[in-house]
């Protein structure tokens, strides 16, 4: 479920061998590995492990999560941007301080994702988790101007999974391919009530051991209170943007006497994410980075909200224009501007997850590689089955992101697997 830096066996002894990791050498037990030699390649949690691998695929993953130079200490980065990444680490950064983070070029620019690099390193070790995404039902509600799934949009080739394939699916993902980590999301869709939510999550934490996140956007809190005790442990929920006033303007424009709960106001979105954390929910929310009109003040708000409501995993992406929506036109995110919120995140929030998303996966392709040294630690893998998949267009040219190879490397099943998805959460590795 997660895939981690390999080490090379230096020395065995009894039950323990020495690795030799990148940056020095760790004792582990392999007592849940058989036939292990000096000079194999390894894959462990912090102490224990996981499988032999060969030397390729080491290789590989090497190459993925390779190590970034430290360049904070170098002698030609302006004084005043040193001074801010290494205060990062010992108090919280003021938004005048992430501003100048966020318009960072050239040698700062990178020093910044040194720092990050650094930090993820530090506080999150090198577990790269792997989450995988179904997504259920492409029928909403809503009408925001910037997603392809909006009601007004009639070109939509429109899905809906029935509970029976939904849990399929799931047992799939989870039984067969071994995600620990599941997300099941839809627009708003009303067309599944309460009951047929719950079902859904009942069904699938009775028969796959996984950690089930659900995204199906503003619902009542009733609702939710319901799917939590059928075992739903966490929930997406993006805020989008914390720009009050942008807000409005791109949300649920002509509302129906349908859709009157949802009523575009920031402040009920985030007081939803505030009472689900309250709930006991695992909570992963974010925002869009380069909607038409958002300043860079504005991301740089919407990291100390994420700071501020506390999440476990922060989630964000470039907006990329979707065709038939009012903002068919206008211009994609800037990718540069989402590398370095990944970076400034992770210095304001060092144990947080940050996942790879698809929409910047989308927008460059070396977003897996470039993302995983500048502070993130997760990557999101869609498992939707490929008939519906193109069909879940909240934007243009969407990329279908799965990759098999990482997939064998990091998912595994077993004891290992739940003591590695403990640690994760829980941080006991710290
Ligand atoms: N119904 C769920 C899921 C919404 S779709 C909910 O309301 O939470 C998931 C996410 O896709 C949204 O939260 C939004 O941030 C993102 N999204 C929508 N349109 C997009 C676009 N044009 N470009 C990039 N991301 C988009």
């Amino acid at each position: 479920m997660c895939l981690t830096i390999p080490g090379k066996v230096l020395k065995i002894k009894q039950n323990t061998a020495l690795l030799k990791m990148q940056n020095g050498v760790r004792r582990i037990d392999i007592t849940t590995v058989s036939g292990v030699k000096v000079g194999d390649w390894l894959l462990a949690t912090v102490d224990l492990a996981v499988k032999k691998i060969n030397q390729n695929e080491a290789h590989e993953i090497l190459k993925l999560l390779g190590g970034r130079k430290n360049l904070i200490l170098a002698d030609q980065i302006n004084p005043k941007i040193k001074e801010i990444l290494k205060v990062a680490s010992q108090r919280a950064l003021t938004k005048k301080e992430i501003l100048t983070l966020l318009k960072t070029q050239g040698k700062e620019k990178e020093a910044l994702f040194s720092e990050a690099d650094i930090i993820r390193k530090t506080y999150l070790k090198d577990f790269i988790c792997i989450h995988g995404i179904i997504e259920f039902s492409n029928y909403c509600q809503n009408n925001c101007l910037y997603c392809g799934l909006r009601r007004e949009n009639k070109r939509l080739r429109h899905y809906r999974m029935t509970i029976d394939e939904i849990i399929k699916t799931a047992k799939y993902t989870c039984n067969k391919i071994g995600y620990k980590m599941l997300i099941l999301q839809s627009g708003v869709d009303f067309g599944y009530s309460d009951s047929n939510l719950v079902k859904i999550v009942s069904e699938i934490k009775k028969c796959c051991r996984c950690f089930l996140f659900m995204s199906v956007g503003e619902r009542s809190l009733e609702g939710y209170r319901k799917m939590k005790k059928a075992g739903a442990d966490g929930i997406l929920l993006r805020f989008e943007t914390s720009n009050k006033e942008l807000y409005k303007k791109i949300h649920n424009i002509n509302p129906t006497p349908k859709t009157q709960n949802f009523k575009s106001i920031l402040s009920d979105r985030i007081s939803l994410i505030k009472n689900l954390k309250k709930m006991g929910y695992y909570l992963v929310s974010g925002f869009l980075i380069g909607l038409p009109r958002q300043a860079t003040e504005d991301v740089a708000n919407d990291i100390l909200m994420c700071q501020k409501l506390g999440l476990q995993m922060v989630t964000f992406g470039p907006f990329i224009p979707c065709q038939n929506t009012p903002f068919a036109s206008k211009k994609a995110g800037n990718m540069d501007l989402v590398y370095k919120t990944i970076a400034v995140s992770r210095l304001l929030m060092k144990n947080a997850r940050i996942p790879i998303t698809t929409a910047m996966e989308t927008q460059d392709l070396k977003a897996r590689h470039l993302g995983l040294q500048r502070g993130a630690n997760a990557l999101m893998f869609n498992l939707t089955p490929k008939k519906y998949a193109k069909s879940y267009e909240i934007y243009s040219n969407k990329i279908y992101s799965r990759d098999r190879r990482l997939e064998k490397l990091a998912l595994f099943s077993g004891k290992k697997s739940w003591k590695m998805l403990e640690q994760e959460l829980n941080q006991k590795f710290k």
